[in-house]
């Protein structure tokens, strides 16, 4: 939704509920990223209206401080930074307790076997393919590499974690990164920025 149209939000979250399977919301402080995104008041009146799950992608330094309070305010999905968090581990039980999907987020120079240990206590991990800080960057190519090697590890484990891939996700990519096992991708400018948003989406899904 950080491509979205914020002074016609309503039209945007309808176009999302009528074609999309989930909202994606990046929350970013400043201090983990150097942008700021936009904060509860923002991700309530989405809540208000959504009728899909939200995805909330925390970029911010603390996570275990906010998790609750997204919970709260409606998030189903919530995901935080490997980078952000001094005991990862605790930060998904804290999220799982409070009945939400807990993710690990990371971005595309941070080492895989670092995530490793984690994928056991994953609902789901969200696998960077820009830097954290802002839309509309370049797909990083490395990333198809990154998602197989991930899949890889889940399969041979038989665990239950799903791979979602964030940044630069347009028709052109969406195709390979399911092949390299993506479950769930997320698509801002790419859809947001298309003259018919609906079509980009069900294109994508079509792939
Ligand atoms: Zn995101």
């Amino acid at each position: 939704m950080l491509s979205a149209d914020f002074l016609n939000l309503g039209k945007d979250v309808a176009m999302v509920n009528a074609n999309a399977d989930l909202f994606h919301l990046d929350i970013m402080d400043g201090v983990f990223v150097p942008n700021i995104s936009y904060g509860f008041p923002v991700v309530e009146a989405i809540a208000k209206e959504a009728t899909k799950p939200l995805d909330v992608h925390l970029m911010i330094v603390q996570p275990e401080k906010y998790v609750a309070r997204f919970a709260g305010a409606g998030a189903s999905m919530i995901s935080f930074h490997a980078e952000a968090a001094d005991d990862p581990s605790a930060v998904l039980r804290q999220i799982r307790s409070l009945g939400a999907k807990a993710g690990l987020a990371f971005n595309p120079d941070y080492p895989l076997e670092k995530v490793r240990p984690y994928l056991g206590e994953c609902d789901f991990v969200l696998v960077m393919s820009v830097f954290a800080g802002f839309g509309g960057q370049k797909f990083i190519e490395s990333s198809y590499e990154r998602v197989q090697t991930i899949r890889k590890w889940i399969d041979a484990e038989g665990l239950q974690c799903t791979i979602e891939v964030d940044g630069g996700v347009s028709p052109a990519n969406a195709a390979e990164l399911a092949s390299a096992g993506a479950e769930i991708l997320v698509a801002g400018s790419a859809v947001f920025k298309a003259g018919n948003p609906a079509e980009v989406i069900s294109h994508m899904k079509s792939l």
